[in-house]
């Protein structure tokens, strides 16, 4: 194999100038400091990532109470009752849930109950009221037995005292939230979502809803990240459009340091005589811009300033849509203190053969369908780094390894699920 990879810009890459995808990923993620819980009420703590764990200090349910519609009876009194030869009890009283006064229940007797209301004192078992007849005159005809403690809840059935409620460094679900408020636990420390400031830089482009003059574009980037920045779970802060200007990009993270957990940039990654980014970075703070063996999304950014990580990527939207999927996403899940920070992933079939550039992980935009063997991945039509309907397509990132330049049809590759 040749010792040098090309990387569409004329020029050529020796091979072990490349970082490899890993090592720029692990890097990344050391860059990243430990996640700062905060305490917030259960609504707005929805999807976030608990920091402590959570045990009950209670009994669910408090007190014994009625799982029907009945009546509460002693379980002996009725130990005969057939359909043909009904038992007859004396109503004493009424409890809906709620009720505080409780009568007492005792041979012979039985009091009317609902769903959910104080078993009375006395009574050991629930009658279901469809198991029952009225005769009339305060009385109530039992037409089937029931044992000691049916249809009662017990106290502690549900949840006791001591007894774990989540564990630290779940993501909180809506059932974990009924969990801790069914315990009284109305707040909880969980991290914050991260707040990722978007710095997109390039003299060629315009707002999307702005009519681009000659040689301007539309900015893809801008709403692109921030949908990927609010679909991973973090909260995307558009710094705007950057002219590629060493002022205008200084004043941008200078006067957005403040409210970001992270800086994402987009463009001015790479060799061009207008990408100032390592060197402004590197001039606030500390850069590394790499080569990382990837097709597509080679020049990459890694940084920090004060205590705010930085990630670069390049402009063009195919490579920063594979570069935010390979490095930002799990740093932004990183950040939110979950440590299943990669996608979900599947073997398939190649459906057409699948290239890559030696020396360099492919990504391949692909759409999966299934037959009965499984997978099968077939690319989504032009997959140049600037042809974006490659990425509104895809069902999946296929993975050509570096040792690889071709999977032919039928053989197996591993696809980065990028639907749920
Ligand atoms: P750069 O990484 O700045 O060298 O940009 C590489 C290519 O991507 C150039 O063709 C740019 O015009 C294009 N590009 C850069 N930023 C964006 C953006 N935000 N939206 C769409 N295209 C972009
Ligand atoms: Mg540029």
């Amino acid at each position: 194999m040749s010792r040098f990879v090309g990387h569409g810009r004329g020029e050529v890459t020796p091979i072990d100038e490349l970082t490899p995808v890993d090592e720029h990923l692990r890097e990344i993620l050391a860059l990243l400091p430990e996640p700062d819980p905060i305490e917030l009420r259960l609504p707005d703590a929805l999807g976030l990532v608990l920091a402590d764990p959570v045990t009950s200090s209670v009994s669910v349910p408090a007190f014994p109470n009625s799982g029907m519609d009945g009546y509460a009876v002693l379980a002996g009194d009725v130990e005969a009752a057939t359909v043909d030869a009904p038992v007859g009890l004396r109503v004493v009283g009424e409890i809906l849930a709620g009720s505080a006064s409780l009568p007492e229940v005792r041979a012979g007797t039985a009091v009317r109950i609902m769903t959910g209301a104080p078993v009375p004192p006395g009574a050991d078992a629930v009658v279901p009221v469809e198991t029952t007849s009225e005769d009339g005159s305060n009385g109530v005809r039992i037409h089937r037995p029931v044992h000691v403690g049916q249809h009662v809840r017990r106290p502690g059935e549900d949840l006791q005292p001591g007894q774990p409620l989540v564990a630290a460094g779940r993501r909180l679900s809506p059932a974990d939230l009924a969990l801790l408020a069914a315990a009284g636990v109305t707040r909880v420390n969980c991290v914050p979502p991260p707040r990722v400031v978007i710095l997109v830089s390039g003299d060629e482009l315009v707002p999307a809803d702005h009519e681009p003059g000659p040689g301007q574009i539309r900015d893809v980037n801008g709403p692109m990240l921030s949908a990927m920045v609010r679909a991973a779970g973090g909260v995307p802060f558009f710094a705007g459009i950057v002219r590629d200007d060493r002022k205008a990009l200084t004043y941008t993270f200078d006067t957005n340091l403040g409210h970001a957990d992270l800086f994402l940039c987009s463009g001015g990654a790479s060799a061009g005589t207008a990408d100032l980014l390592p060197d402004v970075i590197g001039r606030l703070g500390q850069c590394r811009a790499v080569k990382v063996a990837m097709k597509p999304g080679m020049p990459q950014i890694r940084g920090r300033i004060a205590d705010t990580p930085v990630i670069g990527l390049p402009g063009n939207p195919v490579s920063s849509f594979v570069s935010f999927e390979t490095f930002v996403r799990p740093a932004i899940r990183h950040l939110q203190g979950r440590r299943d920070v990669q996608r979900p992933s599947v073997i398939a079939r190649a459906g057409e053969p699948l290239t890559a550039p030696p020396a360099k992980r492919g990504y391949l935009r692909v759409t999966l369908a299934r037959d009965e063997q499984g997978w099968i991945a077939t690319p989504t039509g032009h997959q140049g780094s600037h042809v974006i309907s490659s990425i509104a397509a895809a069902d999946g990132l296929a993975v050509v390894p570096e040792d690889v330049t071709e999977i032919a049809p039928g053989e197996q590759v591993r696809v980065h699920l990028l639907v749920e």
